[in-house]
């Protein structure tokens, strides 16, 4: 289901929606709003769980650190086992505790994103130009009109705010922002995009 629990519903206006002729992509609809490399196993960790995990790694960086220095204090052991504990070791727990800190930071902007109301295309675009996007080194900009994101915006859901509900010729919904919307238009074929009403 797009339209999961908790997701707002579309409702259509009293008057005509605006309906505008679009496509279907291959795949459909529903193609462009899922994760194809998504595997199944336990439920989704908290951004929470993810720091509590970065923290136990800070702490086992400086213990380590506490533990290399005490071991090369030690003048009756042969200097093999005062050297045994380099610094690397521990800079390589702090390295690891900050890529699960850049997890924690990834998750938390893709939970945001997916709050209710919000475009659910799993692909980024420029919300003022469309598909746009050029990422490199984690960071992502407008090849049109220069606009930068400091994160990688071309994966995951794109959080602009909703204007358009896509149907697909097999009835397969989502609800896009104003630039995945006229992308869709341009490009889909038998299916539907309806503006969704203010209110
Ligand atoms: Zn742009
Ligand atoms: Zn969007």
């Amino acid at each position: 289901m797009l339209l999961a629990g908790g997701r707002r519903r579309w409702v259509p206006d009293q008057g005509e929606p605006a309906v505008l002729r679009v496509a279907a992509l291959s795949g459909g609809v529903r193609g462009l709003f899922t994760d194809d490399d998504s595997g199944g196993g336990g439920s989704e960790p908290t951004p929470a769980e993810l720091r509590e995990l970065q923290a136990r790694a800070d702490a086992l960086a400086r213990d380590v650190a506490v533990m290399r220095e005490r071991l090369k204090e030690q003048p009756d052991l042969p200097r093999g086992v005062r050297g045994a504990l380099p610094g690397t070791v521990d800079d390589a727990l702090t390295t690891a505790a900050q890529r699960i800190g850049g997890a924690a930071e990834k998750l938390a902007r893709v939970r945001a994103a997916r709050g209710p109301g919000s475009c659910t295309a799993w692909w980024g675009v420029c919300p003022s130009c469309g598909p746009t996007l050029r990422t490199e080194d984690g960071r992502s900009w407008c090849r049109e009109c220069g606009a930068g994101w400091g994160y990688d915006r071309s994966q995951g859901p794109c959080g602009e705010p909703a204007t358009f509900m896509a149907m697909d010729a097999q009835g397969g919904t989502a609800i896009v922002c104003t630039a995945h919307g006229r992308h869709m238009q341009e490009r889909l074929d038998g299916g539907l995009l309806l503006a969704i009403p203010t209110s």
